[in-house]
């Protein structure tokens, strides 16, 4: 890709930036648990059309509004892999959107920490994940990036990658956490029992 055709792109997600400030910004309905799109592996994306720029636009309204460090595509319907990562809420300056990520290093060194999902509301849970990862994929504008994480936004990119594989944070549960959680978890299997007329869990 040319320099020019990068900068066009560039400005094209500035003006989506714009169009959706305000009233205009495209808030997405969240898939939860049951949701079939949670289970399904996502397809890569083939081309960087305005159809992905706009989804990854939308993706990271939708993350800020509904105050989450990250949120992938199925999350809100669009069986596509790309995802965003914003630390803001958690004080740090690490915005971040991927397209085709690929985890290419994970840290044989691990740690359990604290997580909740947007697709999965009200159910905390400790995850046993890689300290330390190396991830490789597409920003918006076109460019192959290889990024290196530790911590929380180590934390965020693989829980992030595992929505467009299919899995979710509460797989990593205990049956303790599993049992804890049995009220909150059958309250959104219920609902989306009547609402889609089909789960999958
Ligand atoms: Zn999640």
């Amino acid at each position: 890709m040319t320099f020019k055709k990068l900068a066009k792109l560039y400005s094209r997600i500035k003006i989506y930036s714009y169009y959706f400030q305000g009233n205009k910004m495209a808030i997405l309905q969240m898939a939860t648990y049951g949701n079939p799109i949670l289970r399904a592996k996502a397809p890569e994306v083939t081309e960087l059309t305005d159809e992905i720029l706009k989804v990854i636009v939308d993706l990271e309204d939708t993350l800020s509004r509904q105050r989450g460090i990250g949120l992938a595509a199925p999350q809100v319907g669009i069986s596509k892999r790309i995802f965003v990562v914003d630390l803001s809420p958690s004080k740090q300056d690490i915005k971040v959107a991927l397209i085709n990520p690929e985890i290419i290093y994970r840290s044989a060194e691990m740690s359990e920490n604290e997580e909740g999902c947007l697709s999965v509301p009200e159910v905390w849970g400790n995850v046993l994940r890689p300290d330390e990862i190396k991830i490789k994929g597409m920003l918006p504008n076109g460019r192959t990036v290889t990024i290196r994480a530790e911590g929380i936004y180590a934390r965020a990119l693989q829980h992030e990658f595992d929505h467009i594989e299919g899995i979710l944070f509460i797989d990593y549960f205990s049956p303790g956490e599993i049992e804890q959680n049995r009220e909150h978890l059958d309250t959104i299997l219920d609902h989306n029992r009547k609402k889609l007329g089909r789960i999958l869990i």
